[in-house]
Formats: structure tokens, sequence, C-alpha cells
């Protein structure tokens, strides 16, 4: 077994710190969890459930920053994001191996998650022009209009486990560079790697109080969602809490956008490419264990390709399953013991509920890490819409497989299905794909693409099940959604002794 990256140990991290007002501090909570390498068992560090007060502070804090940041020139709050990204970019490495240490991934996945909370921090670097309002001259005699793009103030972002440096990095760069403070409740399963970003934004330059974290789980996100100087809550994560934030934030008057759980199906036409449609699938399926709100984990098999069902479980066979830092893996553990035990019941109901498991993960041996929270890729043919295997978002290594005649029964099956994250569709027909994008009604369409999240410039855009509120993390919705709109009416008088008199009616243009 090799030992655990050494950045842990060099860190000698026993406690996680709560930032407040610029310093980070030890937590005066009694409730404490460890954080776990799900490969090895072993102990990285404890993080504090904050106790009220804590939480009160941090907010405090991010609203006192507010009066003064919220001033603070556009360039200069976008030259922090410059220096920032450069800073993320040069510790990648160290950042990835505390994450899959944490979290489970491979080492290359880390990375992947670190990039692509990356290219947000880079997308901030434009916020001199993301930022930017309307005008419009002369609306009547003398008058113009234009809005203002005002930052709201306090905004919080909570955040799920699967990405510690992607999710967290959707949220509090674009708010700040907006103008607004931030208060952020990372994972408290895998808070490492998020703190050691939230370290590298404060040598950026982010000054004190514009950027805050707590720790915690139900209560702080509660206190979160019902504090009096909360504007907007960012929420990512399951389907229940994810609603719970929405309505519990919503109620307190905060704008909330909530991204949460998924079943992303990929539809396989006869003409795909054969061969690079099973390598996405089986990438798609099983890569981060499946722990990915965009995996693919229903295949749907269109007409004749129902054949390709033994390849795609030989490919799936030939899949490495090791611990994350070990060269060569392809699936580390999933995150938690109680993870694992989730899956596997969920795999045994599908086995009782009459699917067939056309290839059984359960019991899967990884030598030196027996400890490990290991589920080998298992898929699953014949299954039914009625199955818990098909209704549950399984969020492991497991890809479930169905057979439909035609594509417009894989569309009906796909809009049955009540989450709207990704969809991928495989095909080599132009004409196909066009009926497809058109017809689904899932927000984020891959075609020949099974993993279809957007680069920045874009928003991500998940729908019905799998989002609630209106807008999208990063891009220019998430402009939108960090700040609001002001709008001016002026008139300004070339001659100031002429007078139009007192006028009652509403103008007439
Ligand atoms: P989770 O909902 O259990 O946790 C998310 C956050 O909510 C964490 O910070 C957690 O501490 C907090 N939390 C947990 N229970 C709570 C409660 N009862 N009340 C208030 N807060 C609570 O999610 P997870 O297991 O960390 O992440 C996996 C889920 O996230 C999956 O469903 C996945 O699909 C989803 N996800 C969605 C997206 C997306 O963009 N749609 C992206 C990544 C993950």
């Amino acid at each position: 077994m090799s030992a655990i990256p050494s950045t842990l140990a060099d860190r000698k991290v026993d406690t996680v710190k709560l930032l407040i007002n610029g310093e980070f501090v030890e937590s005066n909570a009694t409730d404490w969890r460890d954080i776990v390498n799900p490969a090895t068992q072993e102990v990285l560090a404890r993080v504090p459930f904050a106790t009220k007060a804590e939480v009160d502070a941090a907010i405090r804090s991010a609203h006192a920053a507010f009066a003064t940041w919220k001033n603070t020139p556009i360039g200069a709050r976008m030259r922090i994001m410059l220096k920032y990204q450069a800073l993320v970019r040069e510790h990648m490495p160290r950042i990835a191996k505390t994450l899959t240490a944490e979290q489970g991934k491979t080492l290359p996945d880390a990375e992947g998650d670190i990039f692509r909370g990356l290219e947000v921090v880079e997308h901030a670097c434009s916020i001199g022009t993301l930022q930017l309002g309307e005008f419009a001259e002369n609306v009547a005699g003398s008058v113009d209009t234009y809005t203002l793009r005002q930052p709201i103030g306090v905004c919080a972002g909570i955040t799920p486990f699967n990405f510690p440096a992607m999710i967290p990095l959707w949220m509090f760069p674009m708010a700040i560079v907006c103008g607004n403070t931030f208060v952020l409740k990372p994972s408290e399963q895998d808070p490492l790697s998020t703190m050691q970003l939230v370290e590298l934004a404060i040598e950026a330059g982010v000054p004190k109080g514009v950027l805050n974290v707590v720790h915690g789980g139900k209560e702080v996100v509660d206190g979160l969602c019902t504090h009096e100087l909360v504007k907007a809550i960012s929420f990512v994560g399951s389907t229940a809490v994810g609603t719970h934030v929405y309505n519990l934030g919503s109620q307190h008057g905060k704008r909330v956008q909530s991204m949460m759980g998924a079943k992303n199906h990929a539809v396989v036409l006869p003409d795909a490419n054969r061969e690079q449609t099973l390598n996405a699938l089986v990438g798609a399926g099983f890569g981060a264990a499946g722990q990915r709100c965009m995996a693919t984990s229903v295949v749907v098999l269109v007409g004749s390709s129902k054949e390709w069902l033994p390849e795609l479980v030989a490919k799936a066979k030939t899949l490495k399953v090791n611990a994350g830092h070990e060269a060569g893996t392809d699936i580390g553990p999933v995150v938690s013991r109680a993870a694992k035990e989730r899956i596997l019941s969920l795999i045994e109901a599908g086995v009782k509920e009459g699917a067939t498991l056309a290839l059984d993960g359960r019991g899967v041996g990884v030598p030196g890490y027996e400890a490990g929270n290991f589920i080998g890729p298992t898929v699953f043919s014949d299954v039914a819409v009625e199955m818990d295997v098909y209704k549950t978002e399984i969020f492991g290594p497991v890809l479930c497989v169905m057979t439909v005649p035609t594509l417009d029964d894989a569309i009906a099956l796909v809009n049955s299905n009540p989450m709207g994250n990704g969809v991928g569709l495989f095909t080599q027909s132009g004409a196909a794909a066009r009926k497809f994008q058109s017809e689904i009604d899932v927000g984020q369409v891959g075609i020949n693409i099974p993993i279809p999240v957007p680069v920045p410039f874009f928003s991500f855009t998940g729908s019905r099940g799998s989002k609630l509120g209106d807008l999208g993390p990063y891009g220019k919705q998430v402009v939108q959604f960090y700040t609001q709109t002001k709008t001016v009416t002026a008139r300004w008088f070339d001659d100031a002794t002429v007078s139009d008199g007192v006028n009652t009616t509403i103008s007439l243009r």
C-alpha cells in the first residue's frame, strides 16, 4: 500500500478551521466529525459543526465587509481573480492529492475537478464586460433610462461532497467578483481541499470578511437560510436537501438557486460510432465511481443497438478498481461506508425486483486496501421504469440498461423521468440529433458527448426535478443571480430656467 499523500502529513491538519473576518479560527463546537480517507479509513482531520454564534459572526463579518467591498472598483475585484486563477493553477497538484485522499476519486479526476472550477475563476476575470448595465438614450424629451447591476449583499453557498473543488469555485468567485460578500458551507465529508482553495483566495487578496467559511450540517445550513442578513443562497446537493433549502430560504425572503439530484440517460441509436459510444458510456457511467451529478446512470439502447450490451459489459469489466492515488486507477472508492452500504442495498433491491445483474461489482477485492469503500462496475440490464434502481439516483458505479424500439420511445422514456439534469444522444444522424435536441425535456443535452457540462461562458442549466430557482450556476445567469438590477430614468435640462409647468397625467410620449 502506498502512503497517503504527503501534503496532509506536511500540513499536520488535525482540525479544520472556520474562516471569520479574515482569520482562520478554531471552532468552539462540541460536535465534531472525522474526515476519513475512503480508501484506507484513516482519519485525516476533524471538522467542527459550528455553533450558532459562529455562524452569526461569519454572516455579520460578511455584512460589515460588504459596505466597502461593494464600492471597490470592478477592476480591483477582477485583478484579485486574475491572481487567484494563477495561484489555483500553481497549486493544483497539491490540492488534487488532498482531494483524492478525502474524497476517493483518482488523481487525474481530482485535477479535472479543480480545473473545471478554475475555468469559472478565469471567467470571473472578465467581470468588467459581464456586469454591464443597459442604456437607452432619449426615451422621452431629454430623458435617458439605464440599468445598474448592483451586488446584493451577503450570499451563502452550500456544497456537496462529490466536487469539493469545482462546486465551491462555481460559487464564491463569481459572487465576490460581482461585489458581494460570501459565507461558504462546504461538505462536512471532504472540506480539506475546499479549505486549501479558500486559503489561496485569501492569499490572492480577497479582503477580510469578504469570504467566510463555516462548517457543519443541517443546523448551520438552516442558520444560513433563515438569517436576516443573508440575501441569496446557492445550493448544490441532493434533491431532498435542495428542496428544503429552497423552501426555507425562499420563505425567509432570500433569492435561492438549488441544483439537485439526477438520473441521466444516454440514448444510443444503432448508427452511432460503436467503439466511441461504448467508451463514452463506460467512462461516464463509472468515472468518479458514478458519483457525479452528470454521470450517465441509464443507457437506453434503441432498436438493434441492444446487441451492444455484451460489449458494454466487457468494457466495464476492464476498469481497474483501486485507491485513487494509485497510478492507473479507473474507479476509486465511494466516499463513505454509509454510501457503500446504501449503494449495495440498491443493487440488492434491483436483483429482487427482477433486473438482470449483467455485471456484479459487489465483493470486489482491492489488495492493500481491504478496508476501502470499493464497489466494482455494476451493470443491470432488463431494467423497468417501476424498479427502484431506475427511480432512485444510485450515485455509485451502477449502470442501468434499458431497451426501446424507436427514438420516439426513447424520448418519451427520458421525458417521463422527473429529473432533468443531463442527457446524451449517440448517433451519426444530424436529423435524429436535431429532433432529439428539440423534443427532449432535459436542460443539458450532449450529442455524442456523455457528460455535457457547459463551459463557464454558458451556464449550468439542469432543469425540472434537478433544479429549483430560475438561474443556474456560473456564466451569464449567475451574474444575474448575484446582482440586482436598478433602473434609473434621468432627465437633465440644458437650461435650468425652463419649466414645463405642473403635469398631473401619466406621461403620454
Ligand atoms: P447532500 O444534499 O447530502 O449535501 C449537500 C449539502 O447539504 C452539504 O453541505 C450538507 O452538509 C448539507 N446537508 C446535508 N443534509 C442536510 C439537511 N438535512 N439539511 C440541511 N443541509 C443538509 O448531497 P451530497 O450527498 O453531499 O451530494 C450528492 C448529491 O448532490 C447528489 O444528489 C448529486 O446529484 C447532487 N449534485 C448535484 C449537482 C448539480 O449541479 N445538479 C452537482 C453535484 C452534486
